[in-house]
């Protein structure tokens, strides 16, 4: 979901003439609407965490039920709250109103200029609505978190500030950064037109990026609040593991969560910045060789080398689109072709939906794929020796380098995921095609589109047990994919740098 957040709020920060309100019209319609926008937002998540609260004060036994009510309920308020982001800017006249508002003198009598970063105000109305979602839907959160029918007393949750700060980071980490990185460009090409015609700032515009993705994992430390993993049983376990797979990294991490997800994630391109981060709630709720499982997945993605095929193939598509923008730029000028004043500055707009849809259908499969080579891996890492095996003792011995899969392996790392998906309740319960159940199972593939569903990469690895010819296969075709993927935007960046002349494309790079 992030990256899609983070294409749609680029769009919100083109220099694009939004429209003046459609109805009632003027300065005050676009306000007045814009805060009944957020206010409507509101409303509904109050209604939504009462529900929470109200029925978990009455019967603490349908804490489950409402659990899952809750995650479904949240998740459709999540599209209706871009739906209302969408229309104060594009229907309200909230763009308009930002544009003609925040605006500074510029060069020459009579001329203004919009201020400085000013243009992140035009989504201001989807930050405002995401802050009093957070703070509504943490009583709801907290309920959840409170109600146990039996068992343990739960860990103290967060305080509301906490909880609203802890949601603030992540946003900022994952989505606001790359458009803050954005508006800076656009704001030092309204101020400082000249500096970026230089070369240098040019080089320095495009090396920001992949020194950005270098050093991301130590930037995310202390912006996300994460931890280095005590000393203990996990991390001697995880340790022993690491060294089995001759797999380094710079170190282990925690994230406190307050229980509030159960998670696993690895960062960094290079081992010495290199993290592979646990949340409290996993280390808890899994037992010891669904752990080493989990971390066989994240160890997976480091030594297929994905995150390095993710840099290279966004780097590559980025490039790619750019280029075919330059060339559609010199085909309609030598055409003479004019564009209509109407349309001079929502020219910006589709090669942003374009490469939001790309990323979507491309870049979701592959990540896909990439997930369940991951989750092979991930087997492997708890597989014994022997193809046949019946299960694993004390004295089982694991090869070095996840060299075996057992069917003992693959039974772990599945039951290791499906605890997580019961844990985050990501399982999306199959059934009856009705429309409910369409729009369900959409908005669960919407929000899946990187991971694929939890049954799919059950059954997947379940089917290997019976047939270790089908892992063959599929390796192969992800090795194939691979090289399909990133030969092809080469060989297309190729054509088009000779096509359209390389500096003219190291111009808008
Ligand atoms: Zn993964
Ligand atoms: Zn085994």
């Amino acid at each position: 979901m992030p990256i899609l957040l983070v294409f749609a709020l680029t769009a919100a920060c083109m220099p694009v003439p939004w429209p003046e309100p459609l109805v009632g019209g003027g300065e005050r319609a676009a306000v007045g609407l814009t805060v009944a926008a957020v206010g409507l937002s509101a409303l509904l998540s109050f209604a939504v965490r009462t529900w929470v609260v109200h029925t978990l004060r009455g019967s603490p036994s349908r804490k489950i039920e409402v659990m899952e009510g809750y995650a479904r309920l949240r998740r459709l308020l999540l599209f209706v709250n871009l739906g209302l982001a969408a229309a104060c800017v594009l229907a309200f006249g909230w763009g308009w109103y930002v544009h003609r508002a925040a605006v500074v003198p510029g060069p020459g009598p009579g001329k203004s200029l919009l201020a400085p970063f000013a243009e992140l105000l035009v989504p201001a109305p989807y930050f405002a609505i995401l802050l009093t979602a957070w703070t509504i839907y943490y009583d709801a959160e907290r309920r959840i978190h409170q109600t146990t029918a039996f068992g343990p007393v739960p860990r103290p949750f967060w305080t509301r500030g906490g909880y609203v700060f802890h949601q603030l980071r992540q946003f900022a980490l994952l989505v606001m950064l790359p458009v803050v990185l954005f508006t800076t460009q656009q704001t030092l090409a309204r101020f400082a037109p000249e500096l970026t015609r230089t070369d240098a700032y040019r080089i320095g515009s495009v090396a920001v990026v992949p020194v950005l993705v270098l050093f991301m994992p130590l930037l995310m430390k202390p912006l996300l609040g994460l931890k280095s993993m005590p000393a203990g049983p996990h991390r001697a376990r995880l340790e022993a593991l690491a060294a089995r797979l001759h797999f380094r990294c710079a170190d282990f991490l925690l994230w406190p969560t307050h229980g509030a997800a159960a998670n696993a994630l690895i960062v960094g391109l290079l081992p010495r910045v290199r993290y592979v981060v646990f949340t409290d709630r996993i280390l808890d709720d899994l037992p010891p060789d669904e752990l080493d499982a989990v971390l066989g997945h994240e160890v997976g993605h480091a030594k297929h080398g994905h995150i390095w095929l993710y840099a290279a193939f966004l780097g590559l598509s980025m490039t790619v689109l750019a280029a075919l923008l330059v060339l559609l730029d010199q085909r309609l000028a030598a055409a003479g072709v004019v564009l209509p004043e109407w349309a001079d500055g929502w020219v910006a707009l589709p090669p942003v939906a374009v490469l939001a849809a790309y990323i979507f259908l491309v870049f979701g499969y592959l990540s896909r794929r990439c997930e369940r080579q991951a989750d092979v891996y991930g087997c492997r890492a708890v597989s014994c020796g022997d193809p046949n095996c019946t299960g694993h003792d004390a004295s089982t011995v694991y090869p070095e380098r996840a060299r075996g899969l057992c069917p003992t392996g693959i039974r772990t790392f599945a039951r290791a995921l499906e605890r997580v998906g019961q844990v985050n309740l990501m399982d999306e319960p199959a059934g009856r095609r009705s429309l409910v159940q369409l729009v369900r199972g959409f908005l669960g593939w919407l929000r899946a589109w990187q991971h694929s569903t939890m049954p799919r990469r059950v059954n997947f690895l379940l089917s290997l047990i019976d047939n270790p010819a089908r892992e063959r296969r599929f390796q192969r075709s992800v090795t194939l994919l691979r090289w399909t993927l990133l030969g092809g935007l080469a060989a297309l960046l190729y054509a088009l740098g000779e096509a359209v002349g390389w500096h003219e494309l190291m111009q808008v790079m």
